[in-house]
C-alpha cells in the first residue's frame, strides 16, 4: 500500500493497530460465545461490558444506551424503520443530501404508506430552521438530519434542529457516521434520541457499528432472534470487532484536537496551492468536516480525474464511495446546486491523521499537473 497516498479517508480508514492486536486474542484465544453461562466465556462478557461503557463515555451517553449494530447503514435503517414501526402513517422529515442508507429506507417506507418529506439545502449543502419549523407543522413522527455528510463535508446545526423537533413531539435521528471520532460529539448536549455510528471511519474494522439510543425513546427491533442488546438486535456479538471499535474510537478521541489540527493544517495548504496555481475551481460545501474537501474543477470529468490521480497514485473519490457505481453528479451536488461547468468536474479529497505534508504537496502537484495537461490538449 505504500506506493498509494490513500485520501479517502471518508470512504473507510486504516484500521488502528492497537485495535488489530486486542482483535486478535477474541478471535483467537477468546472466542467463547458472550451469551454462555460458562468461565471460558467470563472474560468474552466483561469486554463486551468494557467496550459499551468506553463508547458510551466517547460520546456521552449510558453504556446501556449503546446498541451494537453491524455498520452504519444497517443503523441508519433501525432508526428509521424501527420509530415508523411505532408510528404508523404519520410524516417523516429527512434531507435531499443524506446517504442512500437514510435515503433509500425513507423510500421502503414510502412504499407501505408512509409519508416522507426531503428537506432541500442551500448552496452550502446547510439545512435551513425554518424549513424543518415548516414541514414540521404537519403529524411528524421522526426527523433525521445527518451530522456531517459524507460528499461535501457540510455539519448541520444538529442542536437547534432536535430542539425544533422535540418543540414538535418527535423523535430525532442523526446520522453520524462521517463525524464520529473526527469531531467532539455529545448525544447529551446535543439532545439527540438516536444517533448512528460505523467503527470503519473512525480506524476500527469494518461491519461493525452502533446506534445510540436515548433511553426512553420508543424504537422496535430491528432483526428479531437472541435476546441479545438488551432484546433489540438479536445476534451473536461480533466481540472482536466491538473490541477493536473501542479501542479505535479511544484512541482517536484521545487525540482529536491535534488530529483536527493537524488535518486542517494540510486541507489549507492544498486549497491555497490549488490557488497560487490558477486552477478554476469551486470548494463545495461549509463548515465542514477536518479533512473533507470536495472540490468541483470547471470543464472536467470527476471520473478522469480520480482514474489519472490513481494511476500516479493518489485515490481520491468522486463522491460517495458507497455509490461509486453510480457515475452520474450525485444527488448532493446536485441538491446543492452546484454550477454545471464545474458539477461533472467533482472529486472529494479526505485526508485522515495518517496523511502527511509529502502526501499533500504530492496530491496537489499530481491534480494540478493532470489539469494543465487537459487543458492544453
Ligand atoms: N452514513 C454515512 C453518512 C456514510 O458516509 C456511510 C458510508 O459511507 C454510511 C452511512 C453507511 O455506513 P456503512 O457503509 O458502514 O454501512
Amino acid at each position: 500500500m505504500d506506493k498509494y497516498i490513500y485520501a479517502d479517508n471518508a470512504a473507510t480508514t486504516k484500521l488502528d493497530m492497537e485495535a488489530f492486536e486486542e482483535m486478535k486474542l477474541y478471535l483467537l484465544n477468546e472466542y467463547g460465545n458472550a451469551s454462555q453461562p460458562y468461565s471460558f466465556s467470563r472474560n468474552v462478557k466483561k469486554a463486551l461490558l468494557h467496550s459499551r461503557k468506553i463508547i458510551a463515555k466517547g460520546i456521552n451517553a449510558e453504556p446501556d444506551e449503546i446498541y451494537f449494530t453491524s455498520g452504519g447503514t444497517e443503523s441508519d435503517n433501525w432508526a428509521i424503520k424501527g420509530v415508523e414501526s411505532t408510528n404508523a402513517q404519520k410524516f417523516i422529515i429527512t434531507s435531499q443530501i443524506e446517504h442512500k442508507a437514510i435515503i433509500k429506507a425513507c423510500e421502503d417506507l414510502e412504499v407501505i404508506g408512509n409519508k416522507v418529506v426531503y428537506l432541500p439545502v442551500n448552496n452550502f449543502g446547510e439545512i435551513d430552521d425554518n424549513e424543518l419549523v415548516k414541514a414540521i407543522a404537519r403529524d411528524t413522527s421522526l426527523v433525521s438530519i445527518m451530522y456531517a455528510n459524507n460528499e461535501i463535508g457540510t455539519i448541520q446545526p444538529i442542536k437547534e434542529l432536535a430542539a425544533i423537533t422535540h418543540k414538535n413531539g418527535a423523535v430525532f435521528h442523526t446520522d453520524a457516521v462521517q463525524a464520529i471520532g473526527h469531531v467532539n460529539i455529545d448525544v447529551k448536549e446535543l439532545d439527540v434520541d438516536l444517533l448512528s455510528a460505523s467503527a470503519h471511519k473512525f480506524n476500527g474494522p469494518k461491519g461493525i457499528g452502533f446506534l445510540y439510543v436515548k433511553k426512553g425513546t420508543n424504537i422496535s427491533s430491528f432483526i428479531s432472534g437472541g435476546s441479545q442488546e438488551f432484546g433489540l438486535r438479536a445476534g451473536t456479538e461480533n466481540i472482536a470487532s466491538i473490541v477493536g471499535m473501542a479501542i479505535a474510537l479511544k484512541n482517536n478521541l484521545e487525540h482529536l484536537e491535534e488530529n483536527i489540527k493537524h488535518v486542517q493544517y494540510l486541507e489549507n495548504i492544498l486549497i491555497e496551492e490549488l490557488k497560487s496555481a490558477n486552477i478554476d475551481f469551486i470548494r463545495n460545501g461549509t463548515n465542514a468536516l477536518p479533512g473533507n474537501i470536495s472540490l468541483s474543477f470547471k470543464g472536467m470529468s470527476g471520473e478522469i480525474l480520480l482514474h489519472r490521480l490513481d494511476l500516479m497514485g493518489v485515490l481520491v473519490s468522486t463522491g460517495s464511495a458507497c455509490d461509486s457505481v453510480n457515475t452520474q453528479i450525485s444527488h448532493v451536488i446536485k441538491a446543492i446546486n452546484c454550477d454545471k461547468e464545474y458539477a461533472e468536474g467533482t472529486i472529494r479529497i479526505s485526508l485522515s491523521k495518517n496523511n502527511t505534508l509529502e502526501d499533500v504537496k504530492f496530491i496537489v502537484n499530481s491534480l494540478i499537473k493532470i489539469i494543465k495537461n487537459i487543458k492544453s490538449a
